[in-house]
């Protein structure tokens, strides 16, 4: 099979595995997130991916071949790291075409190429500007541009838009995906920032603990979360514990509801998204709980419930906003079918 391909991939550091047996198959084209927080190993996988680390055991695959001891010059990658700055005394143009001209491309195929590139990343014209003229986007453009000048088989992104501010950012994270997919070019990025995953990726990797927690399409990992980890830590949501009598009867907070099932196990969690918590009238409802605090956000309103011990949050929006005010009892119904059941 061609693409991307870690076979039980493990990085120990004495006795400590900040990676650990890892499995990931990236198809030929497809972008990927690899996602976490510090320390989880994602930087650690990353390196390995671009052969600037070995692994302690496993193998790493591209189209087919085993590259697990290749050495990263000869992976044909394009790579943009933290630490891979700009050549400062280099011109834009420069700066692009310098892989070019290590590999002894001619001048006016060099020029075509660098072109071409700045027109990608909607540049056109800068070629000459010196690379310290440019704002922190139009630099992160132009190391872009530069991996991407050898047409690489891989491209590799260690949080390459960590440095621009939160609305550039979005708006770089929106051209970096589109530009992906008109070249169709194999991609993955570390990134610490869910939103920035959920926004670029065909399929998230979420890691803890240098392991691979799920990986999946950014709407499965939100909607259909393996674990409670993950859950918790894509997007917000509330973890409400659950229990179960053996004969299909489930309660939560000691009161029974409908349709819920745990099956082989007395107790869960239950993960509801915000904006799937329904509030209701406390008559009929069986789980219960007092309003502690409304927060108007203009855009949505959050309304937090203190039920069973623990905090709830909904989050509704200014139209839809529930008639209830601070210290008031109300119903909380939780719908099973947006609601996932989570073993412990
Ligand atoms: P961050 O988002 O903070 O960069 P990360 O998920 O990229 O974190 P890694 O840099 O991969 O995490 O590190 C994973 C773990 O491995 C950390 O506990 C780190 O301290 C450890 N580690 C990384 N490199 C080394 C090394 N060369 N020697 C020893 N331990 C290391």
């Amino acid at each position: 099979m061609s693409g991307l391909i870690l076979s039980n991939v493990t990085k120990q550091f004495g006795t400590f595995k900040a990676v650990n047996d890892v499995s990931l198959s990236v198809p030929d084209g497809t972008f990927v997130c690899l996602l976490g927080p510090s320390g989880c190993g994602k930087t650690t996988l990353m390196r390995m991916i671009a052969g600037l680390d070995l692994p302690t055991t496993g193998s790493v695959a591209l189209g087919g071949e085993d590259i697990t001891q290749i050495p990263t010059h000869k992976r044909n990658l394009g790579m943009v790291f933290q630490s891979l700055a700009l050549f400062p005394h280099l011109t834009v143009g420069e700066n692009i075409a310098y892989a070019l001209r290590i590999r002894g491309v001619d001048k006016a195929d060099q020029k075509k190429r660098v072109d071409e590139l700045l027109g990608m990343i909607h540049l056109s014209g800068f070629a000459d500007r010196s690379v310290n003229k440019l704002s922190g986007g139009q630099r992160q453009r132009v190391a872009i541009a530069r991996a991407l000048a050898i047409s690489p088989k891989l491209f590799l992104l260690d949080e390459p838009l960590s440095a621009l501010d939160a609305k550039l950012r979005e708006a770089m994270q929106v051209e970096l995906r589109q530009l992906q997919q008109r070249l169709g070019i194999t991609t993955i990025v570390v990134t610490h920032d869910q939103r920035e995953a959920m926004t670029m990726a065909d399929t998230v990797v979420v890691m803890n603990g240098g392991e691979i927690r799920q990986a999946a399409a950014p709407v499965d990992i939100y909607r259909r979360p393996a674990d409670s980890f993950v859950a918790d830590f894509i997007g917000s949501t509330n973890l409400i514990p659950f229990r179960a009598d053996g004969r299909g009867q489930a309660s939560i907070f000691g009161s029974a509801v409908d349709g819920f099932s745990l099956v082989g196990a007395k107790a869960g969690t239950i993960s509801v998204r915000p904006e799937d918590v329904q509030i209701v009238t406390a008559e009929g409802s069986s789980v219960t709980g007092t309003v502690t605090f409304i927060r108007d956000l203009g855009g949505t309103v959050e309304t937090f419930i203190e039920a069973g011990g623990q905090q709830i949050v909904a989050v509704s929006s200014p139209r839809t906003r529930p008639n209830v005010s601070i210290g008031q009892t109300v119903g909380l119904r939780f719908d099973p079918e947006t609601s996932v059941v989570l073993a412990q």
